[in-house]
């Protein structure tokens, strides 16, 4: 398995912000977002492995990775005890179900289990490491954001599975997003539950993307609001503290 870095950092997204994690960035992703900011090599010679948190000093290690290799990595560098959760983020980490599920047993400890961050289009992919997974930050993709068609049908049935563990959804929203895309998201979440939180992003600027106005993003939420009981606005503050 090919990986693009290894690292102790906080959540910067979402409704568990500011909890800290180790992140676990998978190569490869089966989706084009017009904001993505990963790396796109699938086969990177090396990954980087952030030695000491917040210091950048990385390690410089070969790829492919055993799991059981990843698992003594991680132990050896970083207290789990001592750690929300760990992150396995991407790209798209449901690419790699197999390897997943290989892994997890070697990354134990920390408190709250696993953390998976997926773009949320591959529902059988999900159904089969389900079990394994504690928490789940899926993403519908609105067109508006990622220049992609959205496929409602998929992150329908995501949801669906993803709704027997800890589930919140990720917008990311921008000064395109319609009220239409929000509604189709919205029923989707309420034919669910209409507590499953969601979390409007405002999209970083990318390739002429640009965030929403002020007054219209607090509008979305209004309108969400209207059918939804959660509904918080997070941007991503990593980037704002400066964090990996
Ligand atoms: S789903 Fe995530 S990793 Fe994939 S293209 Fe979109 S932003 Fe990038």
């Amino acid at each position: 398995m090919f990986f693009h870095e290894v690292f102790s950092s906080v959540q910067g997204e979402g409704p568990y912000v500011g909890n800290r994690q180790v992140f676990i960035r998978f190569v490869g992703c089966n989706w084009q977002c017009a904001f993505c900011d990963t790396q796109t090599d699938i086969k990177p010679k090396y990954f980087l492995l952030e030695k000491t948190p917040g210091l950048r000093d990385f390690l410089k290690l070969e790829n492919p990775v055993e799991p059981a290799m990843m698992g003594e990595l991680i132990k050896d560098y970083y207290n789990l005890e001592r750690h929300h959760s760990i992150s396995l983020t991407g790209g798209e980490p449901l690419l790699h179900t197999e390897y997943i599920k290989q892994l997890v047993p070697h990354i134990q400890g920390t408190r709250r289990g696993i953390f998976l961050e997926t773009n949320g289009t591959l529902p059988d992919k999900l159904a089969s490491v389900i079990n394994i997974i504690d928490i789940i930050s899926m993403d519908i993709k609105l067109h508006s954001s990622t220049r992609e068609n959205t496929p409602w049908e998929r992150h329908k049935e995501f949801l669906k599975v993803a709704s027997q563990k800890d589930v919140y959804v990720k917008l990311v929203v921008s000064s395109d997003t319609t009220f239409s895309e929000l509604e189709q998201a919205i029923q989707i979440i309420k034919n669910i539950d209409q507590s499953i939180e969601l979390v409007l992003q405002p999209v970083t600027p990318k390739g002429g993307i640009l965030p929403p106005s002020n007054n219209y993003i607090l509008s979305i939420q209004e309108l969400a609001l209207k059918t939804l009981k959660n509904v918080r606005i997070v941007p991503q503050t990593h980037l704002m503290m400066g964090h990996l």
